[in-house]
């Protein structure tokens, strides 16, 4: 079976040893040398001051949403992972859709400033595929009304803009390390702010909101593990060479796909991608169905990455919100298998498949 993505599982030697230290110390939770550690490394690698390693890439939105004292309207993406607009939901604040842009597949700017109201208090968008909004625009209105910007950058480990990280913008960016991510910890998290007083405020509820017998806020239980952090430590060491791997294989796709009728979402030619995933827009939601029937016949699991569109799903459907771009790209967009250890030939005979299915 080859599946949409598979985990990277290092040598399990190098990953039991470094998790020894932290067992050596019989010290495995509640910021343990190695969480310290991964932390240091993550802020060299990703060039970023603020950050801090958590949970997992859901928590860290809802802890940014709480942070910024966030509970009215939220402009969002429809175009994301579920967790972009849940986190909002469980915050108690209400998500305001804005359509997306037909080319980078990330919220439009054009469209931002209409949405706004009197009781708009932070955009939080996504750098879908690790493709990165419009971040200056953003920027921009955000400074015009006064608004909070978060990034959900779970898709943008490694990615970097004018060499610059995609986790360094806004007021608070978080990105996720689960299992299916580029770069994983298991499960884990991180969340990166613009401030030190930010970074000790986030600290404190990612920590129950308290040090010691001083309590300061109502925090959360937002930490992770020295079993987690082992597995980003070891797996650092291998990122260059998982992006790598995945860059070859993407061009792969790109060869073999070029003279078909696919609809790809433009990458910059301003950034350092991280070839998180490799989406394919067909013309219509028939022809996906075919090439996903296709494909599992050949022991091929494409995901419908992202699908449905956000503004569509039942804890949402009161807003009554309408995204044209964004219903039509989720009902015909599928993401090919992606990732370090796909084989030549299988990247090869999915690309023939899908090439077979369009030709008719
Ligand atoms: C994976 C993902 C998340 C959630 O991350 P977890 O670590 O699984 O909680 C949030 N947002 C986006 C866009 C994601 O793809």
């Amino acid at each position: 079976m080859i599946n949409v993505t598979k985990t990277f599982l290092p040598p399990f030697e190098e990953y039991v040893n470094t998790l020894k230290r932290a067992w050596d110390l019989a010290w495995i939770t509640n910021n343990g040398i190695l969480v310290q550690e991964l932390e240091q490394k993550l802020k060299s690698y990703l060039g970023t001051d603020n950050l801090l390693f958590t949970a997992n890439g859901t928590v860290v939105l809802q802890m940014a949403l709480k942070a910024l004292n966030i509970t009215k309207e939220v402009i969002t993406t429809p175009f994301s992972y579920v967790a972009t607009t849940n986190a909002i939901l469980w915050e108690g604040a209400t998500p305001v859709f804005v359509d997306i842009d037909p080319n980078t597949f990330c919220i439009d700017p054009q469209k931002i400033e209409a949405a706004i109201t009197q009781n708009t208090q932070a955009i939080l968008a996504t750098h879908v595929y690790g493709i990165p909004c419009d971040i200056e625009k953003i920027q921009t209105i955000a400074e015009r009304f006064g608004l909070k910007v978060i990034y959900d950058a779970a898709h943008a480990f490694g990615c970097s803009i004018n060499g610059k990280s995609l986790l360094s913008f806004g007021d608070i960016s978080t990105c996720s390390f689960h299992a299916t991510k580029v770069f994983h910890s298991v499960e884990g998290g991180c969340i990166v702010s613009d401030s030190e007083e930010m970074n000790t405020q986030l600290s404190l509820l990612r920590s129950f909101g308290h040090i010691g017998d001083e309590h300061y806020c109502a925090g959360i239980n937002g930490k992770n593990s020295e079993f987690h952090a082992a597995m980003g430590l070891v797996n650092l060491n291998y990122i260059t060479q998982i992006i790598s791997e995945r860059k070859n294989l993407s061009q792969l796709y790109d060869s073999f796909l070029t003279s078909e009728n696919l609809l790809r979402p433009t990458i910059p030619v301003n950034m350092e991608y991280n070839y998180a995933y490799y989406p394919v827009v067909v013309e219509t939601e028939d022809v996906l169905h075919k090439i996903v029937d296709n494909l599992r016949a050949k022991g091929v699991s494409p995901r419908r990455y992202f699908y449905p569109s956000l503004n569509e799903i039942p804890q949402t459907k009161y807003l009554n919100s309408i995204c044209p771009v964004s219903e039509t790209t989720s009902r015909r967009v599928l993401s090919l298998p992606l990732y370090a250890g796909l084989e030549i030939h299988e990247a090869e005979m999915i690309a023939g498949t899908i090439k077979k299915v369009l030709r008719g």
